[in-house]
């Protein structure tokens, strides 16, 4: 059975690893906490015999051997980077679960037909570069030379290929590339970063869909006044026509697709932006997000044609621009069988759901059958100081996990 105590030194160690900050947590990629970071991770991976790897980007691998050299591996683990002043638990809860696993598997004194792998990926956050999912894409592939000159620091303005060089790699992506290595599962264990577990009760979640996401780009222009001297119902305010069209689309969203659906207004740029001039221009983004394509087209429908709407009401003028546009990812059903399977074997609640955030698990889905296990966030708090999975069940995740990687090599 998995070992609470092992898993609070390594989460409480990681937690202490970190940058100057306000509060909690902060580790980005290639810098030398991070660096402190995997040199602690490498040392418990030693400890309890796995051969320990760095490739040539910074993903780390602490790799179990298994009796049966052409069997593919299993791979589980998460990203060890953060973002700025996060908690203990992001990512980190993933490798050290999977690290516990490996510990698991130690001990049994039965090892595996499987060779197996505990995974640390790095810049999953897009805390230094404004990229996220850096590591895994250079696993999977579709990073290569190009996006060693084109990402370049949000700070510092370095390339991710001189970064790379500082820290120590050579960033040559061939030496990263996973793309040709049969691989029998990947695994990722993360926090849910939502409320929905804890709400319900259980202690596990099973990972359905990775969801789609469209960014919408609206730009609102009307025509920029005195506040004092038009009369409101001769005025063309850019504002007035983004908040009418934010307040609809977000109570529509409400309304229809509460638990289906998320609609967000993150960024809004109001110009000129003064206070004494009615606003000529208003930029916004809207995020939708859902594992449900219909439900996606319906809101992006409803959006277009209330700006029409709304730009005849408010004489402005609107634009809707659809920047990005990503598929939900459906993780491997059989996975998704086998963490429901092994949850029941061991008597703990769990539900099926869908992860509202993207996970390094989408980027080795194009690839290998992967999966995803979700542990309960307490209030739902992430990308925060007092982010908390519960010490209990990281052991339940622990031993769902190792479970899992049982039943895969038996098969
Ligand atoms: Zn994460």
């Amino acid at each position: 059975m998995a070992d609470q105590k092992r898993m609070h030194q390594d989460i409480e160690t990681l937690r202490k690893i970190s940058e100057p900050c306000a509060a909690g947590t902060q580790r980005p990629s290639y810098t030398p906490e991070y660096r402190e970071g995997v040199e602690y991770m490498k040392g418990r991976m030693a400890e309890f015999g796995l051969e320990v790897r760095e490739d040539t980007v910074g993903n780390l691998f602490g790799v179990l051997r298994g009796t049966d050299p052409e069997a593919p591996s299993i791979i589980s683990g998460s990203h060890l980077d953060s973002v700025k002043c996060s908690g203990a638990f992001d990512g980190i809860a993933g490798v050290v679960c999977a690290l516990e696993a490996a510990r698991m598997i130690q001990e049994s004194k039965k090892p595996l037909k499987h060779t197996y792998e505990v995974l640390g990926t790095i810049g999953e956050e897009g805390t230094r570069f404004g990229q996220v999912l850096i590591g895994s894409q250079f696993m999977e592939g579709s990073f290569g030379e190009a996006q060693l000159d084109s990402v370049k620091g949000l700070e510092d303005g370095l390339t991710l290929r001189e970064t790379i060089r500082n820290y120590g790699l050579t960033g040559d992506p061939a030496g990263a590339c996973r793309r040709q290595d049969k691989v029998k599962a990947f695994i990722e264990l993360h926090a849910e970063q939502g409320p929905i577990l804890e709400n319900a009760g259980k202690s596990i979640g099973i990972v359905e869909n990775i969801v789609a996401i469209s960014w919408l780009e609206v730009s609102v222009h009307g025509v920029a006044s005195h506040p004092g001297t038009i009369p409101m119902d001769v005025r063309h305010d850019a504002g007035v026509g983004a908040f009418e069209l934010i307040c609809a689309v977000t109570r529509y969203a409400a309304q229809h697709y509460n638990g289906i659906a998320t609609v967000t207004t993150g960024r809004l740029n109001l110009l000129p932006g003064s206070t004494n001039c009615i606003p000529s221009e208003c930029d916004f983004t809207l995020d939708i997000r859902t594992c449900d394509e219909a439900a996606r087209a319906d809101l992006i429908r409803y959006t277009v044609e209330t700006a029409k709407q709304v730009a005849v009401k408010c004489r402005v003028e609107i634009n809707v621009q659809e920047a990005v546009h990503r598929e939900h990812v459906p993780t491997d059903s059989h996975i998704e069988d086998l963490v429901e399977e092994a949850a029941a074997k061991l008597g703990y609640s769990h539900m099926r759901m869908n992860s509202g955030a993207g996970h390094d698990a989408m980027i080795f889905k194009r690839i290998w059958p992967a999966g995803m296990i979700f542990l309960p966030s307490h209030e739902g708090l992430t990308h925060h100081p007092d982010e908390l999975v519960a010490f209990e069940d990281m052991e339940k995740g622990a031993n769902v996990l190792y479970e899992v990687i049982r039943m895969l090599d038996e098969e």
